[in-house]
């Protein structure tokens, strides 16, 4: 007998007829056979599908869709032709409706298994998923890699899956229709001019990405491309109007002027990004035609973005999300708020109109420029920010009031220090790896009345949550929010109450 055999039963390239019974954490179907579970990508629940496994484990193996002998209730064709190849979209072939019901349970089997909640209490405080009514064209921003294809022509488009080959894209559909438009235009640009794309292999090209971004609500559109530019003659930054004069690419006031034609065009800049890495952008941006930003309305507010920017992808969700988090934050124009990992400050100057005093706390410092100066510029003057890592942030600043407050608990400015102290609300907004221990700790220790937890991964979300219920918190409420239409992502807001 081969040593493989004796294995398990199941080896690579076997064929099996299954029924997809279950979703897997990234959207992926699974079926079971005899105890024996295959992860299939792209089989929809409810389907009975043909696939060949493509690596067998003693009680599982992922398996590759060769064939739908039976189409599931929840399938559809994708909208998409290249779906499946480009690997952006998990999901376009099952229908909107069942996703989402994907979704508000992948959120609640989290809590569930995960952070050790009650099944029974989880479904009764649990409200159903923010959907979206049109789940297409909705992100704000693109970043298209240029290369070329096989054939040797210039093309935009993805990497597929986790290789470094482009796949051609003509219109993505979750994009706006505008993309198109602007990287037709790049591309004959570079045909005319004999511009090369970036080749990683070699180092060689210039044109390594075009980063497109709209304001939803202003039409305002941005372009910048990404380029391997490498200055001869000195290695100087002129910096100022000098730059607008410096030509980085080849026909640059042709290329600037085909793009104006663009309904909406208002930004053309360039980022400087001559490292062999797979960082998108380059550090140092220079605009060649119009503002250094475009300008979106979030919440009433305005906010000017900058290439360099974090902005929520998807405007439409970010509002209704935000919408949420205010809804659970219950402010009534006095109280105190904490927003950690503010970004640009969005949520926090979302609120601080119904707050007495608002603080944000984000990592990076270009971002918390940015939130100044959006504070500056919507007239709030309740805002204050600090950069740091939330979890270093939040303990210095609690240890230092405290002691002054220890030692100087009758000066005026106590009660300020108090109230900051001791918050009314604490907003965290963290990235996927969830909250530091060190920032629950300290948020335990301030003891605000509510906290409200903004999530983009529901399971270091569960974990958190658990860490806080035990230090004195009750999970009140949970909404899913679908940020990412056809991917398997989805984002949540949870209140909690001190107990
Ligand atoms: N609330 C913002 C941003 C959320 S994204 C919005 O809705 O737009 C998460 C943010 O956390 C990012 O801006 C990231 O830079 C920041 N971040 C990551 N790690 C951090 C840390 N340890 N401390 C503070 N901020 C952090």
């Amino acid at each position: 007998m081969g040593k493989e055999k004796s294995l398990g039963q199941y080896q690579k390239d076997q064929m099996l007829t299954v029924e997809i019974t279950d979703i897997g954490n990234d959207g992926e179907g699974i079926g079971k056979i005899d105890g024996y579970t295959l992860f299939i990508k792209d089989a929809v629940i409810g389907d009975k599908v043909r696939a060949k496994i493509m690596k067998a484990k003693k009680n599982y193996a992922y398996a590759h869709l060769e064939e739908v002998v039976e189409k599931s209730p929840y399938r559809q064709e994708a909208k998409c032709p290249i779906a499946r190849q480009c690997g952006g979209c998990q999901l376009q072939n099952m229908t909107y409706e069942r996703q989402l019901e994907f979704k508000q349970n992948k959120v609640r089997n989290n809590i569930v298994r995960l952070g050790g909640f009650d099944a029974s209490f989880v479904d009764s405080i649990m409200e159903p998923i923010i959907g979206m009514d049109e789940p297409w064209r909705y992100r704000n921003k693109a970043q298209y890699p240029i290369g070329r294809n096989k054939d040797g022509k210039i093309v935009a488009g993805y990497y597929a899956g986790r290789t470094h080959s482009i796949i051609p894209v003509d219109d993505c559909l979750i994009g706006v229709a505008e993309n198109k438009e602007i990287l037709d235009v790049v591309i004959a640009h570079m045909e005319k001019f004999g511009i090369a794309p970036y080749d990683e292999v070699s180092g060689k090209g210039l044109v390594r990405h075009v980063l497109i971004r709209k304001g939803f609500t202003s039409g305002q559109i941005m372009v910048c491309l990404v380029i391997n530019y490498r200055d001869g003659k000195s290695g100087a930054t002129a910096g100022g109007s000098a730059d607008n004069a410096r030509e980085y690419i080849p026909g640059q006031q042709a290329l600037c002027e085909a793009l104006s034609g663009v309904t909406g065009m208002t930004s053309i800049s360039v980022s400087i990004n001559t490292e062999k890495t797979n960082v998108i952008m380059g550090l140092e941006i220079h605009t060649i035609r119009g503002k250094d930003t475009i300008t979106d309305t979030l919440k009433g507010l305005q906010f000017e973005i900058s290439p360099l920017s974090f902005y929520q992808v998807n405007p439409r969700q970010t509002d209704k999300l935000y919408g949420q988090a205010i809804e659970y934050a219950a402010l009534t124009g006095s109280e105190t708020v904490w927003d950690l990992y503010c970004g640009i400050g969005t949520i926090t100057l979302s609120m601080a109109g119904s707050a007495g005093k608002v603080y944000g706390v984000e990592i990076i410092p270009e971002a918390i420029e940015d939130a100044k100066n959006n504070a500056r510029n919507n007239g709030i003057k309740n805002a204050e920010f600090y950069c740091g890592k939330a979890e270093e942030v939040l303990p210095e600043f609690y240890e230092r009031l405290s002691k002054e407050a220890e030692s100087d608990g009758t000066t005026v400015g106590s009660e300020n220090n108090t109230k900051a102290l001791h918050p009314d609300v604490i907003v965290i907004d963290p990235p996927r790896k969830g909250c530091d221990e060190k920032c629950l700790e300290t948020m335990l220790k301030m003891s605000p009345s509510r906290i409200v937890y903004v999530s983009c991964d529901s399971a270091t979300l569960a974990r958190d949550l658990r860490i806080l219920c035990d230090g004195g918190y009750e999970l009140k409420k949970v909404r899913p929010c679908d940020m990412f239409p056809w991917s398997g992502h989805v984002e949540s807001v949870c209140l909690m109450s001190k107990v």
